[in-house]
């Protein structure tokens, strides 16, 4: 795949820490801004690229391995199949509005409920500013899977799941199909493997 022109280095040489879960409570409130930028943030940006690319997910936010940090990795193709990749901190999310708002609806998924996957509409375009983890100003145009990408992760930040954005009866269908495959994700994936994933967020 080739990469775009807008992505950033992802910092190597992480470790792999297990996925926190929907339901535990650091996934379901407002994360604390990121004011300091040290040796113990680029190990958590570090393990969390780590522990992304173990999950084979395309995104990956601080709470999904049980940190209150506004920071969230991603390793996402564009809609034209150019891979982008990036660290922000402190997301300020900016979507379309007016006749520039289009809602794609497509399959989504959550590292945090893994082997679960249900619609879910979203403005197919999105634009996110923030800093890095030294503290760099970044910033991301997304289109295609990274628009839905880059709303997922900046959502997690805030405490919402993607099971908040959809109607009850998909999020019960989504709790049934994570359940139907529980076994095949221990309390410690995705440092032990059992399954082999699509890419999920
Ligand atoms: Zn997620």
């Amino acid at each position: 795949m080739p990469e775009s022109e807008q992505s950033r280095p992802l910092p190597a040489g992480g470790s792999v820490r297990p996925i926190t879960r929907w339901g535990t409570p650091v996934m379901h409130h407002e994360l604390a801004e990121v004011t300091v930028f040290d040796d113990d943030l680029a190990t958590l940006v570090a393990d969390m690229v780590a522990t992304m690319h173990a999950a084979r997910g395309v995104g990956l936010a601080a709470n999904q391995v049980g940190v209150n940090r506004k920071v969230f990795v991603f390793d996402c193709p564009d809609d034209e199949d150019n891979r982008v990749t990036g660290v922000v901190c402190n997301p300020v999310l900016t979507l379309p509005s007016g006749k520039d708002r289009q809602l794609e609806t497509a399959d989504e998924g959550c590292l945090s409920l893994p082997g679960a996957f249900t619609e879910c509409a979203r403005p197919d375009q999105s634009h996110v500013t923030g800093v890095d983890h030294t503290g760099s100003p970044v910033e991301f145009h997304g289109t295609g899977l990274l628009a839905r990408c880059l709303q997922h992760e900046t959502d997690h930040l805030f405490g919402t799941v993607f099971g908040d954005r959809v109607p009850e009866r998909a999020r019960k269908k989504l709790n049934k199909q994570h359940q139907e495959v529980a076994d095949g994700y221990p309390d410690d994936w995705p440092i032990t493997i059992l399954v082999d994933e699509d890419a999920q967020e």
